[in-house]
């Protein structure tokens, strides 16, 4: 046992140790945190839907209706009429032949990945993707070239070295720590150049911005030319689950080949329909989108005007990059005390040096409710850290050092 007090101790040291918080109802703009009311500005929760009464009735109706499990993976007798329903609803609103669910975005990662990069061949993938990418690329077995954070002169240069053995360009579509959106169209360009897929990981594009919130991809103008879109019920649509978009011929060759398809079970009825409602209202209230990014401008705003900027964005997901770990971890613990929820993201889910507030907007705060909010994290925030914060802020994107970009690979470890 001593190793695990050591491996803990260590952590403690490094201020990396985590604990969870627990809330007491539901996930709203404002939730009972470990017992004491807060303002919530950590949640995915976009479009407020999780909490949404359409979107609760979904869940229940279907609980009673089909049962609370699938009872077996796809492609024994987990396949109900409610999955086939709810792909094509997706596949129709992400303009794609075939829509695939799958139990989580971490395990459609994990799988695509693991199908479409053999080894022997190599994946590209964006320094500072999410982590169930790095585990998918590891899994894989393919040789890995991380490239410098949406740097594409670094990706052309990766893609030259692999000379024909690239198979598969992989990247969120939107940071899920930054923010920032991935340069869609230039990551399109050298994969048609140099005969290899790509795969967009859009967690936390679909709902918060492009027509009609669909995403990334959709803003780009890029539905026919990316091959592989995965997408989440577990952000903005308030429920769980995940799905991948593609032609018929990858989706068939998926249901064959995802391990975390094959081998898990389909998703629940309830998580099911509450996607499907929680999709149903995006699409008849796509002004939730609009006052979503209205919401995120506010916010970004009234941090601005107390010093503390964030790297500019039109996302939800607002970044205030401090640097240290401790730092960032004590500002969390000061705002928490003043009524507000604003976790500290730390290594390894973002790179060392670069621990921040990862400050998150929903569609249903009130514009008060962000100033004040701005107002209690900026109170929070040491002068020393927000310097940092607002020198991150003017230059995004550092040029890393070449000699780091496999790091995220190692961390992950
Ligand atoms: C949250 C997230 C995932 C994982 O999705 P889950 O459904 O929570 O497993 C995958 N990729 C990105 C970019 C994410 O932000």
């Amino acid at each position: 046992m001593t190793d695990i007090e050591t491996a803990l101790e260590d952590l403690r040291e490094r201020g990396l140790y985590r604990r969870m918080r627990m809330i007491s109802g539901p996930q709203g703009p404002r939730v009972l945190l470990d017992g004491k009311p807060v303002l919530l500005l950590c949640s995915n929760n976009y479009l407020g839907l999780a909490d949404h009464p359409r979107v609760r009735e979904a869940a229940a109706e279907a609980s009673m209706r089909y049962g609370a499990g699938a009872g077996a993976s796809r492609l024994v007798s987990g396949t109900m009429r409610i999955h086939r329903r709810l792909e094509e609803r997706l596949a129709e609103f992400k303009g794609c032949e075939r829509a695939l669910l799958f139990g989580s975005g971490y395990l459609a990662n994990l799988g695509v990945i693991q199908a479409l990069a053999r080894p022997g061949e190599v994946v590209f993938s964006d320094a500072l993707n999410h982590a169930s990418i790095v585990d998918g690329c590891r899994l894989a077995g393919a040789e890995c070239f991380v490239y410098q954070h949406a740097d594409l002169e670094h990706l052309a240069w990766g893609l030259e070295q692999a000379e024909g053995r690239g198979s598969l360009i992989v990247t969120d579509g939107v940071f899920s720590m930054d923010g920032d959106i991935a340069p869609l169209e230039g990551i399109v360009e050298l994969a048609r150049e140099h005969d290899v897929r790509v795969m967009v990981d859009d967690a936390h594009g679909t709902g918060t911005h492009g027509p009609e919130g669909r995403g990334s991809v959709a803003a780009a103008g890029m539905e026919d030319e990316v091959d592989v879109l995965v997408g989440t019920l577990s952000k903005s649509l308030g429920s769980y689950g995940a799905y991948v978009c593609c032609e018929r011929r990858i989706a068939k060759y998926l249901v064959n080949t995802a391990r975390t398809l094959i081998f898990s079970t389909a998703l629940p009825p309830p998580a099911v329909a509450a996607g499907m409602a929680a999709l149903e209202l995006l699409r008849e209230e796509p002004r939730r989108v609009d006052k979503l990014q209205r919401n995120s401008a506010v916010l970004r705003e009234a941090l601005a005007e107390r010093g503390l900027p964030a790297p500019p964005g039109i996302t939800p997901i607002v970044p205030l990059v401090i640097g240290d770990a401790e730092t960032a971890m004590a500002a969390t613990e000061r705002a928490l005390g003043r009524g507000v929820f604003a976790q500290a993201i730390r290594p390894p889910t973002v790179p060392a040096g670069t621990s921040r507030l990862r400050l998150t907007v929903m569609a249903s705060h009130t514009k008060a409710e962000l100033r004040e909010a701005a107002a209690t994290i900026a109170a929070a925030v040491p002068a020393k850290a927000r310097k940092a914060a607002a020198r991150y802020a003017l230059n995004t994107r550092p040029a890393a050092d070449p000699g780091r970009v496999f790091d995220h690979l190692a961390d992950a470890a």
